[in-house]
């Protein structure tokens, strides 16, 4: 701000000099032209007017010849002597310097060529013209500091105000971090636009943090939950256990129960730590270039395997060249097929098909089965999802968020359509090579 003051106080100056000068040597060529029509010369004698003008304001007139002699009026008594022997030099208003004082002199020849040389010269002392302007150029100044004042003082009370209600923020912000109470709100309904802007940045970055929050405990209650069935499951069939298993089928049935709960929580918790590889990027990709075709052929002929006469699982495989983790994809096309026999209707066909379009290469699982609602339908990629629970006949719900990561790790997506009743369709999108 001083800065800025000083620059352009500098630049009024040099700005305000400039026009000075300008308007010395235009009054003066003015005056001068003006005042050499009175003075005439005939048959080599000098005339001059009345109405001729020895002194106007701060210049001086005088009517001199060749050599500086003088016709008719006077150099002011100032004036040194070296200036009044200076040679003619007609039509141009010059700066001359003597003994450090700084005059303008303008030289007019008056008459016709053939007569003697005579000449009106204006001469000026330049402080004297500049002292008229001075009062002007000082009024500017004194304005200038004063609106530069006034600018300051404004700036002040404004930073003043912004800052209060800036720590304001910070005193919510810093009770949010302490409490943590996401449910508190940035408030601003001031007049600044930016705070108002900022308030309203927060308050959406917060809305994101208590939603993550939310996300995370529910993330906790529902591992809690999922795992406590089988480790209950697990309990009772231990207390039941004691001292009654008396045949060996009796002692079979409990073993395959607690084999059938821990591979459950097995793989839950396999599930759960690959995430979290994932998530960290502590997974690292094999990535290689892998034909889909192949591993759909083998996901599939195990899928039908396990799925005996209850579901017919049909193949339509055509090229499909990515680059890909062999390993994290075969759990994807797992994950889809297996969802697809799970919910078809008993002798329910399952479709599966690869190949390539415009977009990449694909995979696509089609059935026949439950289908999903469309309500549901954003929600079936989210960890421990399952739509309308009492149907899920197995699963946890982590197959397809995991399927959907996988896929958005190797640059590629998870589409899916699906009508209630008539079946689904998901396909797995990969970028092709
Ligand atoms: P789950 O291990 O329970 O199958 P997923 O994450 O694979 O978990 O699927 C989440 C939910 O999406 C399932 O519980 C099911 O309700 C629904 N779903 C997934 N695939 C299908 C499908 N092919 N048909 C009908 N519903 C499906």
């Amino acid at each position: 701000m001083v800065v800025i003051a000083v620059i352009m106080l500098v630049m009024i100056r040099l700005l305000s000099d400039a026009a000075v000068e300008y308007d010395i040597k235009q009054e003066l060529r003015k005056s001068v032209d003006n005042n050499a029509q009175f003075v005439d010369v005939e048959q080599d004698e000098v005339i001059i007017s009345d109405r001729f003008l020895y002194q106007d304001e701060d210049i001086h007139f005088l009517v001199i010849q060749r050599r500086g002699e003088i016709v008719a009026g006077e150099y002011p008594e100032d004036i040194v002597s070296e200036l009044k022997n200076l040679p003619i030099q007609i039509n141009s208003s010059r700066n001359v310097v003597c003994h450090g004082e700084k005059y303008c002199v303008r030289d007019v020849r008056v008459g016709r060529s053939r007569d003697k040389g005579v000449y009106v010269r204006g001469i000026v002392k330049k402080k004297d013209a500049y002292s008229r302007y001075r009062t002007i150029e000082q009024v500017s100044y004194f304005c200038m500091i004063g609106v530069f004042l006034i600018i300051f003082i404004c700036e002040m009370l404004l930073s003043k105000k912004i800052s209060k209600e800036l720590k304001h923020m910070c005193e919510t912000a810093e009770s949010i971090g302490t409490n943590l109470d996401m449910s508190r709100r940035m408030e601003y309904d001031g007049r600044f636009r930016e705070i108002a802007v900022l308030a309203q940045a927060n308050n959406r970055m917060l809305d994101r943090m208590e939603e993550t929050f939310r996300l995370q405990e529910q993330f906790t209650s529902d591992v809690a939950h999922e795992l406590r069935t089988p480790v209950a499951v697990m309990l009772a069939q231990c207390q039941y256990a004691e001292g009654k298993l008396d045949s060996q089928e009796e002692f079979r049935e409990f073993l395959d129960v607690v084999n059938r709960q821990s591979g459950k929580i097995h793989a839950i918790i396999h599930q759960l730590l690959r995430f979290s590889r994932l998530d960290q990027d502590r997974e690292q990709l094999h990535l290689e270039q892998i034909d889909l075709r192949d591993i759909v052929e083998v996901v599939c002929e195990e899928q039908q395997e396990k799925a005996g006469d209850a579901v017919v699982i049909t193949c339509q495989l055509q090229k499909a060249v990515t680059m890909g983790d062999i390993h994290l994809i075969t759990i994807v096309v797992q994950n889809l097929i297996s969802n697809a026999v799970k919910f078809s209707y008993a002798k329910g066909k399952v479709e599966v098909s690869t190949g390539e379009d415009t977009s990449g290469v694909y995979v696509a699982v089609t059935d026949h089965g439950i289908g999903i609602e469309k309500e549901e339908l954003p929600y079936i990629f989210r960890r421990f999802y399952k739509c309308d629970k009492s149907r899920n006949r197995e699963g946890v719900g982590l197959g397809l968020s995991l399927s959907m990561k996988i896929a958005e790790k190797h640059g590629g997506r998870i589409q899916v359509e699906s009508e209630i009743g008539q079946g689904s369709r998901f396909t797995l999108f990969l970028q092709k090579i």
